[in-house]
């Protein structure tokens, strides 16, 4: 797909995110090393085309350094190592591990992209949204089942459902297999569409609320990260309805 940016302005992005990792080593850390994770390869697949080769080459590099070998590993041996792992971070970094295959051709990525959506679809709720509290839980826990009465923090649905659908368009791209389209598609009317508007003022959407006793309410913060997420979300849906394969479109 062609984009407006220029082979110059891809250069100059790309420049600008490595200088930006380089001036800011306290990012690769944690929580943040998984988001930088995902938005890294993002932006590498975004930028490379393009750029000379050297330059493609360097920002390889960058990319593939924050390829988390903790996380992944047991994964796509097919270990679950869930557990208290903050939910939409973690769920959206299995992107990465998607454009590690697509990129660098790394089959244990694909494995463990290909298994952590089993183990996250084992922990969803019935609409398909999973992380209650924001969090992955154990395997075979009663946690999802106990959040039902101690949690009016369900889903983080503008963020959650972003990543979910972003994961699944790998999966459904590279594997053709439709019950990750049936996923997408649950998520899709079950939760997002749901969500209330995105007001001027920032109020915006956060939780589905599963509780026995549930609302659906504003958050309380302004211009939260599901303001973003809406947004991008709402711009994303054709893209979950048509697929370019092999100069064929399919529906
Ligand atoms: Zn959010």
């Amino acid at each position: 797909m062609r984009t407006a940016f220029s082979s110059t302005h891809r250069y100059r992005a790309a420049t600008f995110a490595w200088k930006s990792d380089r001036a800011r080593p306290e990012l690769a850390t944690g929580k943040r090393r998984i988001v930088l994770a995902g938005r890294v390869v993002h932006h590498f697949r975004k930028f490379v085309s393009g750029v000379p080769t050297r330059g493609g080459q360097r920002y390889k590099r960058l990319g593939t350094q924050y390829l988390d070998d903790e996380y992944f590993n047991p994964l796509a041996e097919g270990r679950n190592n869930f557990a208290g792992r903050h939910a939409y971070s973690h769920v959206n970094a299995l992107c990465s591990a998607m454009q590690a295959y697509l990129t660098i051709g790394s089959a244990k990525h694909l494995n463990a992209a290909t298994n952590a959506f089993d183990f996250l679809t084992a922990q969803s709720f019935a609409t398909g949204g999973w992380g209650p509290d924001e969090a992955l839980r154990a395997p075979d826990s009663n946690d999802v089942y106990t959040s039902l009465t101690n949690s009016h923090s369900s889903f983080e649905t503008p963020c959650g459902s972003y990543a979910h659908f972003k994961l699944t368009r790998y999966l459904l791209r590279v594997t053709r297999d439709p019950r990750y389209g049936d996923s997408m598609e649950r998520v899709m009317y079950n939760t997002v569409l749901g969500a209330k508007p995105l007001r001027a003022d920032g109020s915006t959407f956060y939780y589905s609320d599963y509780h026995f006793k549930g609302r659906k309410v504003y958050s309380d913060r302004r211009w939260a990260c599901c303001s973003g997420h809406i947004a991008a979300g709402g711009c994303g849906l054709p893209d979950q309805c048509v697929f370019s394969m092999s100069r064929r479109a399919c529906m």
